[in-house]
């Protein structure tokens, strides 16, 4: 029996994800960081692998696959590029979104936008966060009023992953209107929705991150996405709780490949005429890594496992975002301190994980804000 518990089916999308992420991402991966580029050849050649679309159902060229197995394949991407891993699951969502909706014109919606997804050609973005509302999902003032038989938006949303890239068809943003939230279908290039520059980051900097403007932007009455004042609860509630599992899931990665690279380099580099791995307190930070990997991914396993089972998995999808993007962070620190100064150097890896992690446990709720959740799914608010 497979240790995790991973069925065959599993285990094969974990051996040809890594496969493909070792020879086809890994190369490049510096260089895109570097350069702050996205690799859409890459992301195509992904698409090829069915990769993007493992989630959704067949029939629309997808593989029906559950949600620990697309985790898998998030863990193994991030693994080499996490810049890669986090722009995947941003960018699928958005069809899982407009596959859920009832709006008149969801068929058309299909071939225009969840086919190209499924394929790896397009991506969505979400976008909830403003200048003024991060957290606090509830102050959110983007306003969308009805006009006739369209809605007119206005207001700012910022750091908005993949709104701006070339292969971005739609951001769905969540807006205030008469009757509470909703989020709304924009595509790209609608009149009245303009997208800045990208902003610079201190890590996943070939994953694209912008400030959207939304100024009299007019979006047909059937944009309006799961039903007037249905936003804010599925979004914030449910919605979050399934994108949690995926930022652990780029955590695990990043923290699984610290521990390798850390580890080797550990048992090849010599001071004092032994391998470093040799000494305790080396060997202190190399085990804390290893201990910490295996329980975040058994709590991202069983949170991804619970949410395929269709039962409440919002704890369970905090505590593994809590715990294994707080990971992610302390192994790419020990990492770094197991490289000495190479580990801060540009050339090595671990001072691009370094960086990359530490987004992690910002993006999609903030560590404090799981706590939070945690503690009010314990009772302690009640
Ligand atoms: C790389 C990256 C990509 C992102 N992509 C997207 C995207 O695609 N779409 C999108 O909508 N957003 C996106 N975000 C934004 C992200 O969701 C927010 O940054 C996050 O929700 C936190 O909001 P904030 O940054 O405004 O921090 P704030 O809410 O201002 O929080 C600041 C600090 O106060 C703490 N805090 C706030 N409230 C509480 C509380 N009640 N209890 C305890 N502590 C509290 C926080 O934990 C944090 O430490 C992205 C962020 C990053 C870094």
């Amino acid at each position: 029996m497979d240790p995790n518990g991973y069925s065959e089916a599993q285990l094969q999308i974990q051996r040809t994800v890594r496969d493909f992420a070792r020879k086809e991402i890994a190369p490049g991966a510096e260089e895109r960081d570097r350069t702050a580029q996205f690799g859409y050849a890459l992301y195509r050649r992904m698409g090829d692998l069915g990769i993007p679309g493992m989630l959704y159902p067949t029939e629309l060229g997808g593989s029906d696959a559950d949600t620990l197995s697309f985790c898998l394949a998030i863990e193994e991407v991030s693994r080499v590029d996490a810049s890669l891993g986090f722009t995947l699951w941003i960018g699928v969502q958005g069809a899982g979104t407009l596959l859920r909706s009832a709006a008149d014109g969801r068929e058309g919606w299909i071939d225009q936008y969840v086919r190209p997804i499924i394929r790896g050609e397009m991506v969505g973005a979400g976008a909830i966060t403003e200048p003024d509302a991060g957290s606090d999902t509830a102050a959110i003032r983007t306003r969308a009023v009805a006009h006739g038989d369209e809605w007119v938006i206005d207001g700012a949303k910022i750091y908005i992953s993949n709104a701006g890239m070339e292969n971005c068809g739609f951001v769905t943003p969540l807006c205030r209107t008469e009757d509470g939230f909703a989020l709304f279908l924009v595509p790209a290039g609608t009149p009245g929705y303009h997208i800045s520059p990208p902003l610079r980051k201190m890590g996943l900097r070939s994953a694209d991150t912008r400030e959207l403007s939304f100024d009299g932007c007019r979006v047909p009455a059937a944009h309006l996405l799961g039903g007037r004042g249905s936003g804010r609860a599925s979004v914030v509630g449910s919605g979050f709780a399934l994108t949690r599992v995926y930022t652990a899931s780029n955590g695990v990665g990043i923290a699984a490949e610290c521990l390798d690279v850390a580890l080797a380099h550990a048992r090849s580099r010599i001071a004092f005429k032994r391998p470093i791995a040799q000494f305790q307190y080396v060997q202190g930070m190399l085990v804390d890594t290893a201990v910490e990997l295996e329980a975040g991914r058994m709590l991202r396993d069983r949170a991804a496992r619970v949410h395929t089972e269709r039962l409440p998995f919002t704890k369970e999808a905090s505590m593994a975002k809590l715990y294994c993007t707080e990971t992610a962070k302390r192994a790419a620190d020990h990492a770094v301190q197991v490289f000495g100064a190479m580990g801060v150097m540009d050339e090595t890896p671990v001072s691009r994980y370094y960086r990359d992690a530490r987004a992690l446990t910002i993006a999609e709720g903030t560590s404090e804000i799981q706590k939070h959740i945690i503690a009010r799914e314990m009772g302690c608010l009640a």
